[in-house]
């Protein structure tokens, strides 16, 4: 889709389920985003915590895992859209995030490259 917001890293920010919740203002999505991501990612996440306006959002209003991410940090510095526009696509830092991700993830950023 057109109006997605896709973060550095190729995920589609725009169908996070914290970014839904956090535009919705919706706390029972909150608490069960809360309840999924702490088991996903072995860590204590409250409902406050889910609240985020998308990597490349100009609030400060990011998700702390996603805040303190090293690809965002890289992206942000090399002032790119996202790492599909830099030069050195996919450099190891990204590879590394891709292994673990989803498919969909990479996908998405080969085919912003491809149509570069
Ligand atoms: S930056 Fe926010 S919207 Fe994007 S993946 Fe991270 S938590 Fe989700
Ligand atoms: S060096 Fe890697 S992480 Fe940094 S912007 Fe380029 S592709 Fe993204």
């Amino acid at each position: 889709m057109m109006d997605d917001m896709i973060a550095f890293c190729g995920i589609t920010c725009s169908k996070c389920p914290t970014f839904v919740a956090t535009q919705n203002d919706d706390n029972a999505e909150r608490k069960d985003v809360a309840e999924k991501w702490s088991k996903q990612f072995k860590s204590d996440i409250k409902p406050e915590d889910i609240n985020c306006d998308g990597c490349l959002a100009t609030t400060d209003r990011i998700f702390m895992h996603c805040k303190v991410c090293n690809i965002r940090k890289c992206g942000t510095e090399k002032k790119v859209k996202n790492c599909a526009y830099c030069e050195d696509y996919a450099c190891d830092k990204l590879s590394k995030f891709h292994e673990r991700a989803t498919p969909a993830v990479k996908q998405t950023l080969d085919e912003i490259k491809k149509s570069l």
